[in-house]
């Protein structure tokens, strides 16, 4: 059966599932000319046996690489058994993910979601409703940030600092005023006594690799202890161990009210998580105020679990601690040899190289020398590897790269 179908990939050409692709999916993404066909470590394949680096892990999502055998081996181990409840009943892997969620980033209370963007869905209602519980008043205003990204979905978006791709979509969910990240000024500027929330990326993401200052998160910080705002961060792309850090704002130790994660959180089963402080989850949402049929569901949860589990098991944080010098070190290099790159930017692994013009080109040429690469806007190259890359990926990366860019 295998071979068979492994016969048939084969003889399908390419260009022909491509061309079925563009007929029978809504085109919201201008893709790249290639059919993926299987994943081996920091390894892709695609459906002719050719070769890929990967240096995107599906946007920032395969952690651990592909094929790793005891999280395979965990998810079918829970398929076999149960694959979902509902969130009436109780179920062992979400109870343990939770624990575990919980313990890496000290938070107090965990909500599983489906998606990035459904967490932040969650942590908008979460800070609306504290503020109601707090004056009756349904008048409250978030404040967030310019260049910021935090999903597609209508409370998502409203808070994405990215008027292109709010603009075919208004009205927006209403009362969001929009900040500098990095401008502490522009913020006290955004607020009023109406302000419920201040939302932001630890380390802005599609927006350009930008991470928040130590200085102007901790301004941002005792503003909201000052005037009980509660600050939400968004650790969807940012978090889990990316930065070197589980989640980034454990570097300066500057924590939030409410947190966003997912991405890497699965390490490919689509699942994301809001948190809160037990002052929050104890005056924000009760019971009938939000839910989600597939939100954390076994299959999830064992994901979750068992991803926790080999970040503990494989020293993953100390491995990007030990590659990530290494990578900048590399890019560095790059930056000063080439006129064409005015900037380095990011921190841990998930780098940026911003162009003096449009990336694409270098891209598209790197995918055909064998490298997966990633844009973060027209003029930025964004490296978000997967967690366990080695050194000698990181050359075999900026060989291919310098190549690229010499043509
Ligand atoms: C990807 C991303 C999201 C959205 O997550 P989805 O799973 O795509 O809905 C939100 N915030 C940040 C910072 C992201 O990088």
């Amino acid at each position: 059966m295998w071979r068979f179908r492994m016969e048939k990939n084969m003889s399908m050409d390419m260009k022909q599932y491509i061309d079925e692709a563009e007929a029978a999916l809504l085109h919201t993404y201008n893709r790249y000319q290639v059919v993926l066909d299987k994943g081996e470590g920091v390894y892709l394949y695609d459906i002719e046996g050719k070769k890929y680096l990967d240096f995107c892990s599906g946007i920032a999502v395969f952690a651990l690489g592909y094929g790793n055998q005891e999280y395979n081996d965990a998810l079918k181990g829970q398929i076999d058994k149960l694959l979902h409840t509902s969130n009436y009943y109780y179920n062992v892997p979400a109870i343990e993910a939770a624990k575990k969620i919980k313990k890496a980033s000290g938070m107090d209370r965990v909500f599983f979601t489906n998606s990035g963007a459904e967490a932040v869905e969650g942590a908008i209602k979460a800070a609306r409703k504290y503020a109601y519980q707090k004056d009756g008043c349904t008048d409250h205003e978030i404040i967030a940030m310019n260049h910021s990204f935090h999903g597609r979905t209508m409370g998502a978006l409203s808070v994405t600092g990215n008027p292109k791709y709010r603009e075919a979509f208004q009205p927006m969910i209403g009362h969001i005023k929009f900040a500098d990240l990095n401008d502490f000024d522009s913020v006290l500027a955004c607020v009023t006594d109406k302000t419920c929330a201040i939302i932001m990326e630890t380390v802005q993401g599609e927006g350009g690799l930008v991470p928040a200052t130590e200085d102007f998160l901790k301004k941002v910080r005792a503003l909201c202890d000052e005037k009980d705002i509660l600050l939400i961060l968004d650790e969807i792309q940012c978090g889990m161990g990316r930065t070197g850090y589980m989640y980034a704002w454990q570097k300066f130790g500057v924590k939030p009210d409410i947190m966003t994660t997912a991405k890497a959180l699965g390490c490919g089963v689509p699942v994301g998580a809001f948190l809160m402080t037990e002052k929050v989850g104890q005056n924000s949402l009760v019971a009938g105020d939000h839910g989600t049929t597939y939100g954390g569901n076994p299959f999830a949860a064992a994901a979750v679990e068992k991803v926790l589990d080999l970040f503990e098991k494989d020293h993953i944080i100390e491995h990007v601690r030990e590659v990530a010098p290494y990578l900048e070190a590399r890019l560095r290099e790059l930056a000063e040899k080439y006129g064409c790159i005015t900037e380095l930017r990011g921190t841990g692994l998930m780098q940026g190289l911003v162009f003096d013009g449009p990336v694409s080109a270098i891209i598209s040429k790197a995918l055909e020398k064998g490298l997966i690469l990633i844009n973060a806007g027209a003029n930025i190259i964004r490296f978000v590897p997967p967690l366990i890359i080695e050194k000698e990926h990181v050359d075999e990366m900026i060989a291919i790269l310098e190549d690229c860019i010499r043509s």
